[in-house]
């Protein structure tokens, strides 16, 4: 079967899904694959298990950009609802307010780790580490090496995979500006001799953002809207695809994808790829000279169990980090609180314990009945959960949920773009992985959207690698406040690099 169309897109995450809903509404033909048979929507699909839906991942649909909101406002009108935000850290049997509050953590910790803690943040200040170059030399440095265990190395290592001293110093700066132990414990002092009146809990004024938008059942909601949209137009969407192969020949690209009933080739002007670009480049044919660069580039992957609780909600949050040393799980999501919907059963709690892999480790081969009882273990090892209530369990997998950034991957990005750019300038990357970028949905829908004018325009005029660096983007500012693109694109957040070797 051959399909001609203007633009074939491949992935019907949000940025292909955006790309294919703008299309369809400027009257152009489309057709989007899809690898997976059933959901749409990507990294930002909701997954449902016996009636109870859960994300990969909780979802926020938070943008500075108006154009982003706009856009989800006429996909989705009816189905938004607004709901508080609730996060802690969870250590040891207690919460603690996230970001973390220095006096609050010491008095949850007891008098004798507090005093511990005291001592060692005392001999960090005396005897500072000299050469910081590391992440846990930065944190060490600021709050001792006490609590730098506690607090900081655990979940930043189950996260990204490295050692906190195999992390670059840069990343602790971004992230943990405005927390001083100092201040706090000289509050705690004056307020204990009744000198100070309004307490100090050693933040400088960092707010987050107390609460967000949320499609009322899961941020898949969304994407089969759009992609509804896109079929209501007369264009194709088509599941259990996957690329095979593309060439481009005379201004024309034939796309090949196998499917459940074979090959499947789309004939169009433009691609559009949100496809990993290490899987897209090795799909191109002839290969490009770029492919060892594409072939370097390095992903974290993910999996969730979510398991099914006879018990009332755990906990009030949207999600909980888990700094237990203990246990391997990172997150802990309560899909009640995403949304009330997203559990059909009163009386079950259904929760999403989060696992950061790597493709092929021990856990991500774990089979599912055996992730489905570690999870069960280590709810019961934190005292969260009696075995005994649990009633069901699933998991979902994700490969490369996070583009890894090591101290290489500017320069193959640079590379592969080098070469894609000036030999088919009408091939278009966009999104997540497809521009291998650590950022959300409105970045990557923003990318798809200037791609969208870019072939409207039949030039690029608008540059989607442009982005600034704005670690706190999630955690601050009005909802759809800006109107320029850089509100959207400014969205990547920071993550670690690794140091290179000394
Ligand atoms: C744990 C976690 C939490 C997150 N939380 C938030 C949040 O709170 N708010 C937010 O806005 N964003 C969040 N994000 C980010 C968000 O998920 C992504 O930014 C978004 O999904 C990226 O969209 P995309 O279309 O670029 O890529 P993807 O979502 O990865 O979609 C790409 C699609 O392409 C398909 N595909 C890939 N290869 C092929 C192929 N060869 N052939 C055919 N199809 C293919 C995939 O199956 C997929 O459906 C989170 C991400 C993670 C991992």
């Amino acid at each position: 079967m051959t399909d001609k169309v203007d633009v074939a897109i491949v992935g019907a995450g949000p940025a292909g899904l955006t790309a294919a809903y703008l299309l369809t509404k400027a009257g152009r033909s489309v057709t989007v694959i899809e690898r997976d048979p059933v959901y749409v929507g990507g990294i930002s699909r909701t997954v449902e298990h016996d009636g109870y839906r859960f994300d990969i991942g909780g979802h926020r649909f938070f943008s500075k950009s108006k154009e982003v909101v706009d856009l989800w406002n006429e996909i989705l009108p009816h189905d938004f609802i607004q709901r508080p935000r609730m996060s802690r850290i969870f250590y040891e049997g207690k919460f603690y307010s996230y970001p973390l509050r220095a006096f609050e953590a010491l008095w949850n910790l007891g008098p004798i780790r507090s005093a511990l803690c005291m001592a060692s943040f005392a001999k960090a200040k005396a005897f500072p580490r000299r050469d910081v170059r590391s992440f846990q030399d930065w944190v060490t440095n600021q709050f001792g090496e006490k609590l730098f265990s506690i607090f900081f190395q655990t979940y930043t290592e189950k996260v990204w995979g490295m050692a906190c001293h195999e992390i670059s110093a840069d990343w602790a700066a971004q992230r943990i500006k405005g927390l001083s132990l100092g201040a706090a414990v000289l509050d705690g002092l004056k307020r204990s001799l009744g000198l100070n009146k309004r307490p100090n809990d050693g933040m400088e004024t960092k707010t987050l953002l107390e609460s967000f938008r949320y499609p009322r059942k899961g941020p898949g909601m969304m994407w089969e809207a759009a992609r509804d949209s896109v079929v209501a137009g007369g264009n194709r969407v088509l599941m259990g695809h996957s690329l095979a192969q593309l060439s481009e020949a005379d201004g024309t690209w034939r796309v090949a994808a196998d499917g459940p009933d074979g090959r499947v080739t789309i004939e169009a002007e433009h691609v559009i790829s949100s496809a990993p670009i290490r899987e897209l480049v090795g799909r191109i044919h002839p290969l490009p000279a770029s492919l060892p660069h594409a072939m370097a580039l390095n992903y974290r992957d993910f999996l969730t169990v979510a398991l099914m609780i006879r018990a009332d909600d755990l906990f009030p949050d949207n999600w909980i980090y888990i700094h237990d040393p203990r246990v391997q799980v990172g997150r802990i999501q309560n899909f009640r609180s995403w949304s009330p919907e997203m559990v059909p059963d009163e009386g079950v709690a259904c929760v999403g314990l989060e696992y950061f892999c790597f493709a092929g480790d021990g856990l991500w081969s774990m089979d599912d009945d055996a992730l489905v009882a570690l999870a069960t273990r280590e709810l019961a090892v934190m005292g969260l959960a009696d075995p005994a209530t649990v009633i069901g369990g699933t998991v979902v997998r994700q490969e490369k949920a996070y583009p890894v950034y090591d101290d290489a991957y500017k320069a193959h990005v640079e590379a592969i773009r080098d070469e894609l750019e000036t030999r088919y300038p009408t091939l278009h990357l966009v999104g997540r992985n497809g521009m291998h970028r650590y950022n959300n949905q409105d970045h990557a829908m923003m990318t798809a959207m200037l791609t969208v004018r870019n072939i409207e325009a039949g030039r690029r005029r608008h540059d989607i690698w442009t982005v600034n660096e704005d670690a706190e983007y999630h955690e601050a500012g009005d909802e759809g406040a800006e109107t320029g693109r850089m509100a959207a694109l400014s969205s990547e957040r920071a993550v670690p690099v690794r140091l290179k070797a000394a």
